[in-house]
């Protein structure tokens, strides 16, 4: 099976379905309301297209059910693209451009698909930690967002209040997995919480010489070195923190490049997405399309719940 956009955009409709049901059940249909594996398709034109009913408790699903597809009047070929596009840009893609290029009617329907899809990638809560096999993790805080920009004929836009940036702290394991999300603080607290819930204490900690992360450091069975960015210094022996720093480069590029503003509301939502391209980021475009759209399951989000406030 082959994910690419140009694959997926030859696919009907009819086969974007079989696609997505084969992609969701490697194995055939499993009812989401019993757990049966024994269901059959319903042919007929009284029945919608797509429809199953269960031999066990007799209940009727189709394979959006309980995924973030679930309740989109979209086509699924057209969620697929959206999957493909989302998957295989490095930087990201704006709603503005996922409206062009789908051709969908409103710049609002491409926002709420396109985070979505961002939740799909989000990762399970229970997911492992970090460095459990005894690795090295590299932790690093950044800034993102910013003031908003200038627009023509208006007044200068305000400081203070709702225009201060947001801290991001990012977790990566040298060869491995990355993990972000944003933090209130970047206080000693904040940021061994993040770590505590995210890295194995048997690993080795990397960080600058940031002093929120001594208390923790000092916890790790594996040590705690730091590089001093502060007299530019970024390697010293096997210390550094540049894997950290090229996921950061990564954000920043697409949150600079591809949206305008991103709200501090959202802000995690653009992290799990840049995560899920990271911890994919050795396998091909149309693999990684694949495991996006597994991950569609069991991940629903109602309208208005990206919206936040
Ligand atoms: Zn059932």
């Amino acid at each position: 099976m082959s994910m690419t956009l140009t694959d997926v955009s030859k696919l009907t409709e009819e086969e974007a379905r079989a696609t997505f049901e084969r992609i969701r059940w490697p194995n055939g249909p499993i009812c989401p309301h019993c757990g049966s594996a024994t269901a059959a398709k319903l042919h007929g034109k009284a029945h919608r297209i797509g429809l199953y009913k269960c031999n066990g408790c007799e209940a009727q699903f189709t394979a959006t059910i309980n995924t973030i597809l679930e309740d989109s009047h979209l086509p699924i070929r057209t969620w697929l693209m959206a999957f493909a596009l989302l998957c295989s840009a490095k930087k990201s893609v704006s709603a503005l451009q996922l409206q062009r290029q789908l051709g969908l009617r409103s710049y609002r329907t491409a926002w709420h698909m396109a985070h979505r899809i961002r939740h799909a990638m989000s990762q399970e809560p229970l997911a492992g930690l970090l460095g459990y096999a005894g690795g090295t993790v590299e932790v690093d805080e950044t800034y993102v967002g910013g003031k908003p920009r200038q627009r023509h004929g208006q007044p200068k836009p305000k400081k203070g209040r709702g225009t201060k940036k947001v801290a991001v702290v990012a977790l990566v394991e040298r060869g491995g997995q990355a993990r972000a999300h944003k933090v209130e603080h970047v206080d000693a607290k904040t940021l061994g919480k993040a770590i505590r819930e995210n890295v194995d204490l048997h690993s080795t900690l990397m960080t600058d010489q940031f002093g929120s992360y001594a208390e923790i450091g000092s916890r790790f069975d594996g040590g705690h070195h730091t590089v001093n960015h502060g007299k530019g210094e970024y390697v010293r022996g096997d210390a550094s923190t540049n894997e950290v720093e090229s996921y950061f480069a990564l954000l920043k590029r697409g949150i600079v490049g591809s949206f305008h503003h991103v709200s501090k509301n959202h802000l995690d939502r653009y992290c799990d997405e840049f995560s899920f391209r990271w911890n994919h980021r050795k396998t091909t475009d149309s693999e990684r399309t694949i495991e996006a759209i597994k991950g569609a399951e069991g991940k629903r989000l109602s309208y208005c719940d990206p919206i936040g406030k």
